[in-house]
């Protein structure tokens, strides 16, 4: 057993844990980053956010290879799938990012260690955490603050059972050895679209079953509607409103019984992979924080007050598992702007101005107020919409499909929230987060000058048809 005195132990090396770590480091405090996983980068880094957009990336090519070009005048030989290679490229992306954050560990002297975290101890000057390695050793970290940033894990879906194989999380979705002629996706959100993406241009078969009766439940309703049009047109199925209630399988694949959620006629679907995708759970296993006493609510998030600390003193908690959208982006702000807090200064986040993106083609990306919130709300609005279709940059470059919308106060024209779906909506987005971070109005983005010709032209012309006066529509 050996001891050391910080300033602050995080427990999770992911995007939270890893720049709290670092913001810390930087405001001069002595810090060190518990993370069981071999790897530093949390979920997103190795099996998340970087892993499935190499997928996306290189599906996509695979599929424009495919049948893409012809409409340019490109005429390709006979394109084949090298899957080894490509997901040899997905693991070397992510290695070498990984490895780029424990470079940027040595840089900012921050003590990376390798274990498994549980809070030994919380009160005033006795906070300390028990690392236990992977040899079985122990080393406690005396530390005046610790910052639990442990993250999310898929939620199970009961008599689905994960495997790995045939029954598969994201984990396993990421790293499959061939293709699936039939891969069914269960639950129609951010990871099943995603995935769904990567294997439908692959050639799988694609069914997605959705307990709901749409997709991506919290986006905006009209963005939704057209994002299953546009998927189905890509050669999706959607089983909306379904549930499934059993999985058997077999040597030859897996049989699902599925059947309406509000009761009827139960069906079978045989496939040869189920990707279970039906949300995230916070993760806390092993911390230890029944017996320090902190809060969690009835699923396990980890209540915390404005400053991200616990209620318990000296103990803080961050990123997936504490409330709020699970984002990497979300994650990382909330580690910089709590290990400001730690160091004595102040900061906030503005969780109206936080994007949401998904990364399928077309990109589908929004950020503040749906109309169904407003609505809601009892707030008066204005809403301006421009499709791609009008937009001279997407006729040129083929990529007509979606639109983008933005809502605007009706008295102030402040601009509440941008629903987006289309050419790199998430790039796009990206004036509107800035806009809702100034307080500006659909007027202020009406009269900015947008380069010609740009996607971003769409945006100006959704900000003018909020006022009702788009130039080319
Ligand atoms: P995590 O990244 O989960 O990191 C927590 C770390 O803590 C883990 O490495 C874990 O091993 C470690 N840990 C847990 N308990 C202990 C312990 N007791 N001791 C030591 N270490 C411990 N978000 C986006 O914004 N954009 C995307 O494109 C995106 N794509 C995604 C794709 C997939 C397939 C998945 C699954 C998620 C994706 N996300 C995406 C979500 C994103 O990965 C998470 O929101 C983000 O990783 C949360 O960061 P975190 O630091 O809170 O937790
Ligand atoms: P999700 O919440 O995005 O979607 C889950 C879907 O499953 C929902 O549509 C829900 O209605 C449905 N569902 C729930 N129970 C079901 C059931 N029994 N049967 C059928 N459908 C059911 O969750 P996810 O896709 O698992 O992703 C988890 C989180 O990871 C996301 O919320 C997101 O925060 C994060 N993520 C983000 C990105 C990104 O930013 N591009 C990508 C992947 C994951």
């Amino acid at each position: 057993m050996t001891d050391s005195a910080y300033d602050l132990v995080v427990i999770g090396g992911g995007p939270g844990g890893y720049v709290a770590a670092i913001r810390a480091a930087q405001l001069g405090m002595k810090v060190a980053c518990v993370e069981k996983r071999e790897t530093l980068g949390g979920t997103c880094l190795n099996v998340g956010c970087i892993p499935s957009k190499a997928l996306l990336r290189s599906s996509e090519l695979y599929a424009e290879a495919r049948h893409g070009l012809d409409e340019h005048g490109v005429k390709l030989g006979s394109v084949t799938l090298d899957l080894s290679a490509m997901l040899a490229r997905k693991d070397k992306v992510v290695s070498d990012l990984t490895t780029g954050i424990a470079f940027l560990f040595k840089k900012n002297k921050i003590d990376h260690i390798a274990g498994t975290g549980a809070i030994e101890s919380a009160g005033e000057s006795t906070n300390a955490v028990n690392v236990t390695g992977a040899d079985g050793s122990s080393t406690r970290l005396a530390t005046k603050n610790i910052l639990i940033a442990t993250g999310s894990e898929s939620t199970p879906l009961p008599g689905v059972d994960v495997d790995e194989k045939q029954i598969v999380s994201s984990t396993g979705a990421l790293a499959l050895s061939k293709v699936p002629k039939h891969m069914v996706v269960i639950g129609g959100g951010y990871i099943g679209l995603e995935m769904a993406s990567v294997w439908g241009r692959l050639g799988a078969e694609i069914t997605c079953v959705e307990f709901l009766d749409r997709i991506t439940p919290g986006m905006d309703g009209e963005v939704s509607k057209n994002f299953q049009r546009i998927l189905k047109k890509q050669g999706m199925t959607f089983k909306l409103g379904t549930k499934v209630t059993a999985a058997k399988k077999s040597r030859s694949g897996v049989t699902l019984s599925v059947e309406p959620a509000k009761g009827g006629k139960a069906e079978q679907i045989k496939c040869d992979v189920v990707l279970v995708a039906v949300g995230r759970r916070p993760y806390t296993d092993g911390l230890g924080l029944d017996a320090i006493g902190v809060n969690t609510d009835e699923r396990g998030v980890i209540q915390i007050d404005g400053g991200f600390q616990t209620n318990v003193p000296g103990i803080y908690a961050i990123g997936d598992c504490v409330p709020g959208p699970m984002l990497a982006h979300k994650a990382e702000d909330e580690g910089v702007v709590c290990a400001e807090i730690i160091a004595g200064q102040s900061g906030h986040i503005n969780y109206d101005a936080i994007p949401g993106i998904v990364y399928t083609w077309p990109e589908v990306a929004s950020v503040g107020k749906t109309e169904e919130q407003l609505k809601d709300a009892g707030i008066a609005y204005k809403a301006g919409k421009f499709p791609f279709t009008a937009n001279s940059r997407a006729r040129a470059s083929g990529e007509t499909d979606g639109f983008v919308k933005i809502l605007a106060d009706a008295t102030t024209d402040a601009v509440l929230g941008a629903h987006i779906i289309g050419p790199d909506a998430g790039s796009l987005i990206h004036e509107i987060v800035t806009i809702l971070e100034f307080g500006g109005s659909a007027e202020d983005v009406a009269r900015t000058c947008h380069g010609h010709p740009t996607f971003n032209e769409a945006v100006k012309e959704a900000a003018l048809a909020v006022d009702g006066r788009p130039i080319h529509m």
